[in-house]
Order: structure tokens, then C-alpha cells, then sequence
């Protein structure tokens, strides 16, 4: 592939923020540093990532979707992840009811008739040239909203994009004339995208980012520290996503439309089976903002139209094993991060399945009080979940839009992947009013380094010695079974499950009742320096200051708040 460099001088850069995933792109730019998503000439936000040629003609977006019933062979859908990858280790799964995947060049590639005439010859596009084309319909949108040639955008990309994705992706931009200023990781784009908002606060956190898509989802624990972002652990699935919950759709209506009108399964013609598609796309939406939501399709099988409805209890009943199927990624990634449910502070539900709130729902059930959770439905300040990536990479490409192209790279901004950083805290041990040891952390678990603060501990009433001791810091999280009942008034009605299936795990909000305790607590870890402090004011206060190297060394100094000296000592990583 010829590859082009595109490289303005960053005073003439126009730049966006781009999503390009398998099922929809959007794009945002700021506006006086706040994001915001733009719509394309057919007012659409999130741009289905299609192409479709009629008689020569190209299509992209939502008019290219609409083609799938009609034009399926020449229109060419959930590409993206094909992107630097080998024929032999694609999933065509997505592919059946469109332009299928092939092998070319060592690449795949699609073929499409995109010329006009009876008998012009198909073209066999490889999937860099899809991309180029769908990318330069993007910039094109982008451009005429804009009122100026857009030239550059950060690009938000899945946490396992290999290397030679990110390259056959900054190719695919090159082609399509697009500066690539920095890609992303989707997740810290999210994350973003929500600490840029005036009311958010940058402080030490733990976020779980569900990203819930199409055709895949990911979900990503990440580390907020001092505005720095740690990747901790991530988990990638193509089975729970939102097509899963389409099918669910298309057997319900496929079943009742049988039931009704007899004759030939409407899922095994393949344009009805497209029509299907996309009326249980549109109704699952509208049942993520209403109680009930229509179903209707014209001529569905042999020229019989069929019209239902559903409620969003039914729904969520048939559905069920597809939401247990998020619980379960959510705390999969959790367990691998080696962390506790009680050690996240934000989950931030992202990707167009996030509009679901079942699924808000049921994160509120597996994550105790203490968490926010982003969602439209339990959060009424919650940004739109399909918008966060792109108002991300919006918000990143503004803040580096001014640097050389050699000079991104190596920038510090607050985007970057995964980081050396420490396992334990590390912090001082204070004595509780009670004379007990306890442990005051001062730099957070997982904080990216070198990393470098300071917290003042107050002498004693009278003044005196003061022996800081720095030592590392582990949580534990400690259960305190409920007290037994006194009397049975704790039966509170439960609601039977209308579902007949055998699976016992309910789908009930309120399970308040009778839960043992769980706490986290600090547990004194491993002493790293001893330092005594000798004649103390009274109502003085000793300075501690923590160093952590990139090499993980600790440099420790202490000092009385106000006194000359101190004491420094170095421990080695
Ligand atoms: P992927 O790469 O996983 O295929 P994506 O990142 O390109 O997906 P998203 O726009 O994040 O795409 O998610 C698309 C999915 O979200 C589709 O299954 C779509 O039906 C679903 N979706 C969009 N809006 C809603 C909504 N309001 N309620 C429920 N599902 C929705
Ligand atoms: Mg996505």
C-alpha cells in the first residue's frame, strides 16, 4: 500500500475527534473546549460504518444500511476489525448478509460492483481502500459542517488493536488525505470525555468502562490518578454484545409472525431476515426509552405484513441471558484486575448498547452504593453513552492539535495506555485516637509513575519526637455478617420471575435484604523507611513527601513543617 504522509503544520490544522468502530462512527470537534458530536448531511450522530454502491453511485451511513435489504452484495458492513489483519484470522460471522470477506493480497478484501453500467466489472477493494473510502466520507461530513477542510483527528481504537491494525489504520487515514495526531485507547476516551465536563473532578479513582457495541464488547478497568491513566485489566467478547440482544428480537417475531400467519420461516428468506434486522434494531432502541415499542414490517414473508408489539418486561425476560452475559464481564475484568467491587469508584457504561437500562440496572445490583454509575437511565447527568469515544478523542485532539507531529509521541497528555505503575499504596502510619496503628495512604494503588506527593502529619498534643514510619499498603475487604433477625418482618413480598427457564439469579433491584457488610480496609504492608523527627513544636507538623521513580525506586523525605533539615532516605525498586 502506498502510504501517505499527511502532515500539516499544526497552525493549519483543522481538527475532529473520530470514532470508527465495526457497527457506527461518529465525529465530534469543541467549541470552546467542550465537545461536542456533529451531524452528518443526514442528521445522523452515530454514522453507520457502511458503504454501498448503486449503479455507480456511493452510499455511506444510514442510506447505505437501508441498502442491506435491497443492494445487500455490493454493500460492505462491519469491516473495521479487518483492518492489518490476515484473511485466516477474521471472523466473517457479521458478513453473511452483506459483501462477504475474501482473500487478496495477504489482506481481505471485499468485491463490490461500484461502477455505473450493466456490464462494468466488479472491483475487489482490500479493506484499507473500504476504510480510505468510508474515512473520506467522515472528513467530507466533517468538513462541510465545519465550514473548513477538516485535516486532522486523534482516532479512538479498542485496547487490543495490534500494531499492525494501528499502521493499516494511520494508512487508511493517509489515504483519505486525514492527518492522524494520536490514536486512543476507546476506554480512556470514555473516560475522558467525563473528567472533561466542568463539574468533574480529576481525582484518584477506579473506573470500569463497559463498552458495549455491536458486534463486540470491552470492558476496561482503568486507574485515574492525579489526571494521569493506567490500563489495569481489559476482556473482549463478540458473543454479548448488541446483536445478541437483535436475535433475540428476530426469534421472538420470526416465532409469533409463524404462529400467526403459518407458512415459510421469515428467517430463512434472506431478504425478510434482513427486514427483520433491522425492525428488532429499531424496536430494541425504542425500548430503551419506553415501556412499550412497536414492531412492523411490510411485506415481511410472501408478501404478508406483520405488525406486534412488545413490553419492555418481556423483553428483558427473554433477553436475560444476554444481560447475565455483561454481569459477567464486568466481573470478570474486575477479578483480573485483582480488585473488588468496593475498590470502584465509576463505572461509565459507553457504546450504544450502554443505552440499555436493564443493564444500568443490573450494574447498580453488582456494585455496592458507593459507585456511580454512568448510564442515561441512573444518572440523569450522563452523557449520551454513544458519543462518549468521539467527544474524547475531540477533547484529546484539541489539546495536542498545536504540536509538532514528531513532538505527539512524545507528549505527556493524560491519554496514554498502560504505564509503569505500583501495586501497593504506599503511605505513613498514624495512630488512631484509640492507640491503634493505621495506615494513611498517600500515593494510591496503581498510580502511574514517577509520581511524586506530600502530606503534612500533625506531632503530637505536646510536641516531641516523631518517629514516621512509610510503609506499603494493601486493602483487604472485611465482611461483617448481618446480625441475626429478631422477628421475620424482613419478608417483603418478592416478585416471582415470569421467566420459566431453571436459572435461579434474579433480576430484582431491591436485594437489600440481610446482606453481610463488605468493607475495604487497610492493611499495614511491608516498612519501607523509619524516620525520626526530633523535637517537634507543639502543635507542629512533620512534612512527608514521597518520590516514586520511574524505575520504582522510593525517595522519602521528611521534614518539620517550617524547620530547616529533614531526613531522605532512598529505597530501591
Ligand atoms: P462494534 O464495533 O462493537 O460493532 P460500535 O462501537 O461500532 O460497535 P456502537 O454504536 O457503540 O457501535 O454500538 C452499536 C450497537 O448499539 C448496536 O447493536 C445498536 O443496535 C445498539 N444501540 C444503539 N442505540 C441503542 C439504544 N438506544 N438502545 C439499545 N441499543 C442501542
Ligand atoms: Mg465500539
Amino acid at each position: 500500500m502506498s502510504e501517505k504522509k499527511v502532515a500539516p503544520a499544526p497552525g493549519d490544522r483543522t481538527v475532529i475527534g473520530l470514532t470508527f468502530g465495526n457497527s457506527n462512527s461518529s465525529i465530534a470537534h469543541t467549541v470552546d473546549d467542550k465537545a461536542e458530536v456533529i451531524a452528518n448531511e443526514d442528521g445522523d450522530r452515530q454514522i453507520p460504518t457502511i458503504l454501498s454502491y448503486v449503479e455507480g453511485e456511493e452510499y455511506y451511513g444510514q442510506q447505505a444500511k437501508a441498502f442491506l435489504v435491497r443492494n445487500p452484495k455490493n454493500t460492505v458492513a462491519y469491516f473495521r476489525d479487518f483492518l492489518g489483519k490476515d484473511f485466516k484470522s477474521i471472523d466473517p460471522t457479521h458478513n453473511h448478509a452483506s459483501a462477504h470477506p475474501q482473500e487478496a493480497d495477504d489482506s481481505v478484501s471485499f468485491t463490490v460492483k461500484d461502477k455505473e453500467g450493466e456490464d462494468a466489472e466488479p472491483s475487489t477493494l482490500p479493506v484499507s481502500e473500504v476504510s480510505a473510502r468510508y474515512l473520506r466520507r467522515l472528513v467530507a461530513s466533517a468538513s462541510d459542517y465545519l465550514g473548513k477542510k477538516v485535516t486532522s483527528a486523534v482516532i479512538t481504537i479498542p485496547t487490543n488493536f495490534s500494531e499492525k491494525q494501528k499502521a493499516a489504520l494511520i494508512a487508511a487515514a493517509g489515504e483519505a488525505d486525514l492527518e492522524v495526531l494520536q490514536l486512543i485507547s476507546e476506554p480512556v476516551a470514555a473516560v475522558l470525555a467525563y473528567d472533561a465536563r466542568p463539574e468533574g473532578v480529576i481525582s484518584d479513582k477506579i473506573v470500569v468502562v463497559a463498552d458495549l457495541g455491536g458486534t463486540r464488547s470491552d470492558v476496561s478497568v482503568v486507574a485515574s490518578r492525579g489526571g494521569m491513566y493506567t490500563i489495569l485489566a481489559t476482556v473482549h467478547d463478540y458473543e454479548f454484545a448488541g446483536f445478541a440482544l437483535d436475535k433475540i428480537l428476530i426469534d421472538h417475531f420470526a416465532k409469533e409472525f409463524l404462529k400467526k400467519h403459518g407458512g415459510a420461516d421469515p428467517r430463512e428468506n434472506a431478504r425478510s431476515l434482513a427486514k427483520l434486522k433491522q425492525e428488532s434494531e429499531s424496536t430494541k432502541k425504542a425500548l430503551s426509552l419506553g415501556n412499550n415499542a412497536s414492531f412492523s414490517v411490510e411485506s415481511l414473508s410472501e408478501g404478508v405484513d406483520f405488525a406486534s408489539t412488545i413490553n419492555r418486561l418481556r423483553y428483558e425476560t427473554i433477553a436475560r441471558s444476554v444481560f447475565e452475559g455483561f454481569n459477567r464481564l464486568v466481573e470478570s475484568v474486575i477479578k483480573k484486575a485483582d480488585l473488588d467491587v468496593l475498590d470502584v469508584d465509576e463505572v461509565i457504561l459507553s457504546g450504544g448498547t450502554s443505552h440499555t437500562p436493564r443493564i444500568a440496572a443490573n450494574m447498580g445490583s453488582i456494585f455496592p452504593k458507593t459507585t456511580t454509575i454512568l448510564a442515561p437511565s441512573t444518572t440523569p447527568s450522563a452523557i449520551n453513552p454513544s458519543e462518549l469515544q468521539a467527544r474524547g478523542a475531540a477533547l484529546q485532539a484539541s489539546l495536542i492539535q498545536e504540536y509538532e507531529a514528531d513532538d505527539i509521541d512524545q507528549s505527556t497528555h493524560a491519554a496514554v495506555t498502560t504505564v509503569p505503575h505500583v501495586n501497593n499504596a504506599i503511605g505513613v502510619v498514624s495512630l488512631s485516637e484509640s492507640g491503634e496503628e493505621v495506615f494513611v495512604p498517600i500515593i494510591q494503588p496503581e498510580t502511574a509513575v514517577p509520581a511524586r506527593r506530600t502530606v503534612h502529619v500533625p506531632a503530637p498534643k505536646n510536641g516531641g519526637d516523631i518517629l514516621v514510619k512509610v510503609v506499603e499498603g494493601n486493602t483487604h475487604i472485611k465482611v461483617t455478617k448481618p446480625e441475626p433477625k429478631a422477628n421475620g418482618d424482613s419478608k417483603a413480598a418478592k416478585v416471582e420471575d415470569a421467566d420459566d427457564s431453571d436459572e435461579d439469579s434474579d433480576f430484582s433491584d431491591e436485594e437489600e435484604e440481610e446482606e453481610e457488610k463488605r468493607e475495604k480496609v487497610w492493611k499495614i504492608g511491608t516498612t519501607l523507611a523509619e524516620a525520626a523527627i526530633r523535637g517537634v513544636k507543639k502543635g507542629g507538623k512533620v512534612e512527608v513527601t514521597i518520590n516514586v521513580n520511574a524505575d520504582l525506586s522510593v525517595v522519602v523525605t521528611t521534614r518539620e513543617v517550617g524547620a530547616k533539615g529533614g531526613v531522605r532516605g532512598t529505597i530501591s525498586a
